[in-house]
């Protein structure tokens, strides 16, 4: 069962709860019943969920409680503390240092996904900034040191490997050596796997270890095994120093639910969950924000994290611009660039409340290739025309523009046409988000800019917007509600 049937399956029996005219032990045993079926469909071990059954069971009394609505919440209540226990090892994970050498081992089975998250790992702490490097000690599976080397080329990592060398203790080696010498912050070493646990892979495991001391070993697991995860991280952890896990393939027909109760269940925290096979689909595991996004409550945490990450308020010289109104094609093109690094849409929207897309992909896939055509377009363009206050007048003047445009980025004339209609759109939205006061001030948007103003800002923002993308974001509905949910976050009023 996928996670999100997992989801919605639990949301219903909670919902019935609000559905009931009054509460009492039989709605209660029901909906509990519907919840431990929906829990043991996706592979949670039996005793886990016979455990969460009597902790909810022990934690209502209903003779204590008064009203209905008190019931019905506390309930509710009850259960979401059950489920975050269910998938919370109890134990704190391991943290980078920054401006220190961190070096992080993996293991793994193979096909564990262990190369893959490597470079997932990687470009996540690149993106943060940390100075990061990947080395390939993974001398068993051909092959392995080819795909390392295209992964991290194309997210321009730093890495390191051998053709020729055979001995992976002895890479390993020369790899940390040659990168904290470098004063690399983050150093990844990917190691062998085998099918199954098996002495060599030990034994490999373990003379890789000792030849690098990692700070921080990171046990990458396979979520299709389901509850089986539980004695293979026990395994694991008594042959070397486990300090983490990461889950991944929680995307697919995933026993999810039984691999991150049963990782649980050994106390390793889950530091990170894979999504997909991009490099983008790759998640911080936090229990709280999980349980809520799995329930369909959001993750305003994670979403602000990724505006965060954007660092928006720190490109000065772009609000200095839209102060006055000004927004020119490689604005333009720069904030796309920012919608890119997001990630993925659909891992935008599953963040945000009410949109029930909870880890499926695909529909997003249009959005994003239309805007990687639109920034083609505008790469061929030259500074003149993409630094000019009014860029798409300098076309209607000199139609033979658009025609060289067009040529160069292998496009027809309409396209290019479409694109300047586009950017005419956001620079409308530019000049009239200018002159609202208040927008750009200390305390930001949801402060300064009274309800009435923010409803303007709204629809300007549904009316700039692609109407398939508006479309795919719940129309303007679910552009108003993810608004309203960006400004309460940045309030912090989210809690
Ligand atoms: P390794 O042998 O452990 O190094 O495994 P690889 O990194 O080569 O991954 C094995 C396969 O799993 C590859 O086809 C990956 O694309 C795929 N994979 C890895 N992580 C994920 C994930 O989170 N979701 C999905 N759907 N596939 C994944």
């Amino acid at each position: 069962m996928v996670l999100a049937d997992l989801g919605r399956k639990i949301t219903n029996a909670l919902r019935s709860l609000s559905n009931a005219t009054i509460i009492n032990e039989e709605v209660l045993q029901s909906m509990l019943g519907e919840i431990c079926r929906a829990l043991l469909e996706a592979d949670v071990n039996i005793r886990l969920v016979k455990q969460m059954r009597e902790n909810v069971r022990g934690a209502i009394d209903f003779e204590d409680m008064a009203s209905g609505l008190n019931k019905r919440k506390m309930i509710q209540t009850t259960v979401f503390q059950e489920l975050v226990k269910l998938v919370d090892p109890g134990t704190k994970a391991w943290q980078p240092v920054k401006g220190q050498s961190n070096v992080i081992m993996f293991v793994g089975l193979q096909g564990s996904g262990k190369t893959t998250t490597c470079t997932k790992l990687a470009y996540y702490y690149q993106r943060k900034n940390w100075k990061t490097c990947l080395i390939c000690a993974d001398t068993f599976r051909a092959g392995a040191f080819d795909q390392l080397k295209q992964n991290s080329t194309k997210a321009r990592i730093p890495f390191y490997g051998s053709y020729t060398e055979a001995d992976p203790v002895i890479i390993a080696q020369e790899g940390v050596e040659k990168f904290k010498e470098e004063n690399f912050e983050i150093i990844i070493v990917d190691t062998s796997g085998r099918h199954k646990q098996e002495d060599a892979l030990f034994e490999e495991m373990l003379q890789v270890y000792n030849a690098v001391t990692p700070d921080n070993v990171i046990f990458v697991m396979d979520a299709t095994i389901g509850q089986a995860c539980e004695s293979q991280a026990r395994a694991f952890k008594e042959k070397v120093d486990v300090a983490s896990v990461i889950i991944t393939k929680l995307d697919g027909h995933a026993k999810g639910g039984g691999a991150l109760s049963a990782v649980a269940a050994t106390k390793s925290p889950i530091i990170f969950i894979g999504t997909g096979e991009h490099i983008d689909d790759f998640e911080q595991f936090k229990t709280q924000p999980f349980i809520r996004k799995l329930l369909n409550m959001g993750d305003i945490e994670g979403l602000i994290d990724k505006v965060n990450e954007l660092k928006l308020d720190e490109n000065e010289e772009l609000v200095e611009k839209l102060k006055h109104g000004q927004f020119t094609l490689r604005d333009m093109y720069e904030q796309f660039q920012n919608i890119m690094k997001m990630g993925p849409f659909s891992q935008i929207m599953s963040m945000i409340p009410g949109f029930n897309d909870f880890m499926t992909k695909g529909h997003e896939k249009d959005s994003m290739d239309r805007l990687k055509k639109l920034m083609t377009i505008m790469d061929s363009m030259t500074d003149d025309e993409l630094d000019n206050k009014d860029g798409a007048k300098l076309f209607t003047r000199q139609q033979s523009r658009i025609a060289r445009v067009a040529r160069g980025s292998g496009t027809l004339p309409k396209e290019v046409h479409e694109l300047l209609i586009q950017y005419g759109k956001f620079a409308q939205m530019v000049k009239k988000m200018g002159g609202m006061k208040g927008l750009f001030k200390p305390g930001g948007m949801d402060k300064n800019v009274n309800p009435s103003q923010m409803a303007r800002l709204n629809t300007h923002m549904a009316k700039m917007m692609d109407p398939r993308v508006l479309h795919q974001m719940g129309g303007m509905q679910g552009l108003q509600s993810m608004m309203r949910q960006f400004q309460q976050g940045s309030g912090g009023g989210n809690k």
